[in-house]
């Protein structure tokens, strides 16, 4: 059995833990390989090695740096297929699902390969007769992602490329549940020749997060992850004088409007509650119907039962198993929760047979109607790939619903109203809203936003705002002897 290792200082190393935990296939719970718990000492040779290569990194100028990002697209694209059949044995997802995640993570790439340009500073002659000020955007220095498991490549690349262009050195603590894809990737980095440390990974769980959060030279740290933890993690590196910037877990509705387009609206809808078995931070959760709702639950009903759940791999396949059996039971509680407060289920897809992957963590797409607003279910992140169906009367109804919730990573508007749309889109209290889309996930160019317990900071990842999560600002005023001898 294949036992994972830490890439340090340009080497694969063991990890000095001798506690390991099984990777597991969740469609099969085939062991894949097994990964060092890690520990405290792991990431004091990660940081130590990365502190070091910092120092020939901050010097290396901006336009070499992104020579190295150029070389890493070209890797990525050309190791795509490889790599998520990586993600699909690992996490579970379909091999379409796997590779849409890893064009994301190519994109952003793509986009912090125009840093000389992105992080340039700013100049302004003769504040005063003579002097001059400028500000000029330098490193953090060590930098490092701490990652969930739900996006096994792409996320580590909302702020690996920008962190790494800007000219920090970068340790990756992928998921434990899913350390085999950044393994992978980090393999096809080490042909990048990049100055040694500048790159590490770090196998682990909790306490190497802990370390990171603790280790002096760690100076930014993005993490993403649910909520409880990314609250903990944001205080604790907080306290700890570094620059967090922590995305959490989500509870995301969509609200459909009587005048929506019904076909379009049920594709799109159920492409995002199912996609990935539910298990994205920006997946529809709640579909809250106004006014008359009989045709789009029929037409939702309809789509669901007609999307085929099963192994990853096979090209049929639509969706996937949820990542262990525990999710599985806490999904299925979760349900036996919504059903004891009044819901219904309508499509079941508790337990479903899958020929050849009996044991796997699937449940197949379900809907549960009619839970009540003020009940556990409709205010609890499910992460699985259940909708639930809730109808109500008035547009600001639901807005109130939405704004009551504790979460705010994303709420979607279906309708053919301009000015019903652009209601929605001022008063839904979340970071990225959707119109007539089902999954608002910002492209590279914008900032993945999050409000209210989804995210914890002020800068977010992709993007400027990378750009300065990944900088610090430095301004200089300056006045030259010559001008001093200026009659003032
Ligand atoms: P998780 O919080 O369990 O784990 C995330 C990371 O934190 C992992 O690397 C894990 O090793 C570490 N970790 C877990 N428990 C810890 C603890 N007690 N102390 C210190 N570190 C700990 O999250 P997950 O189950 O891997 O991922 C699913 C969650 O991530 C969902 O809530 C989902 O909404 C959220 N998510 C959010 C976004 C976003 O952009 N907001 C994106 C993807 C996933």
């Amino acid at each position: 059995m294949e036992k994972l290792k830490n890439y340090i200082n340009g080497q694969w190393v063991d990890s000095r833990s001798e506690q390991f935990l099984n990777v597991v296939n969740p469609a099969s719970q085939e062991v894949l390989a097994q990964v060092p718990s890690g520990n405290a000492l792991d990431v004091a040779d990660a940081a130590q090695a990365a502190h070091e290569g910092f120092q020939e990194w901050k010097n290396t100028p901006v336009s070499k740096r992104v020579q190295y990002l150029f070389k890493l697209k070209t890797l990525l694209e050309d190791n795509l297929d490889d790599i998520a059949k990586t993600i699909v044995l690992e996490s579970g997802k379909t091999f379409l699902e796997a590779k849409a995640e890893m064009v994301r993570a190519i994109e952003n790439v793509e986009n912090a390969c125009g840093m000389p340009a992105m992080m340039q500073g700013e100049f302004s002659e003769d504040i005063a007769k003579g002097i001059d000020e400028y500000m000029i955007r330098q490193p953090l220095g060590v930098c490092a992602c701490i990652a969930p498991f739900n996006f096994p490549g792409m996320i580590t690349f909302w702020f690996l490329p920008y962190a790494l262009a800007c000219g920090n050195s970068y340790i990756i603590k992928p998921s434990e549940k899913v350390p085999l894809t950044m393994t992978k990737i980090v393999g096809l980095m080490d042909q990048l020749d990049l100055p040694k440390g500048v790159l590490g990974l770090v196998q682990g769980a909790r306490e190497v997060v802990d370390a990171i959060l603790e280790h002096p030279v760690v100076k930014g740290i993005s993490f993403v992850g649910s909520s409880n933890v990314a609250k903990y993690v944001y205080s604790k590196g907080a306290a700890h004088g570094k620059r967090v910037q922590a995305q959490g877990g989500a509870k995301n509705p969509v609200v459909v409007l009587p005048d929506a387009d019904i076909d379009m609206t049920t594709q799109i809808v159920i492409d995002s509650v199912y996609g990935c078995a539910g298990q994205r931070c920006l997946a529809a959760s709640t579909i809250i119907t106004v006014g008359d709702h009989k045709d789009i639950t029929e037409s939702l009903v309809e789509s669901a039962k007609t999307r085929k759940t099963g192994f990853g791999l096979d090209s049929e396949v639509q969706m996937g198993p949820v990542i262990t059996a525990e999710s599985k039971n806490r999904v299925n509680n979760l349900l036996d929760k919504g059903i004891k407060e009044g819901g219904r289920v309508i499509v079941d897809g508790r337990n479903p047979n899958i020929p050849g992957f009996e044991n796997g963590n699937f449940i197949a797409p379900t809907i549960i109607e009619d839970i009540p607003l003020d009940g556990e279910l409709a205010a609890t992140e499910i992460f699985g790939p259940v909708l639930s169906l809730v109808h109500i009367n008035t547009i600001e109804e639901a807005i109130r619903f939405i704004n009551s919730g504790r979460y705010g990573n994303m709420a979607c508007v279906f309708t053919s109203s301009g000015l019903n749309a652009r209601k929605f889109r001022h008063e839904a209290e979340a970071g990225n809203i959707g119109i007539n889309i089902g999954v608002a996930a910002p492209v590279a160019q914008f900032p993945f936003s999050g409000w209210k317990d989804s995210f914890y900071g002020d800068l977010h990842g992709q993007g400027k705002h990378a750009v300065e999560f990944f900088t610090q600002t430095k301004v200089v005023i300056e006045r030259w002897l010559k001008e001093w001898n200026r009659k003032f």
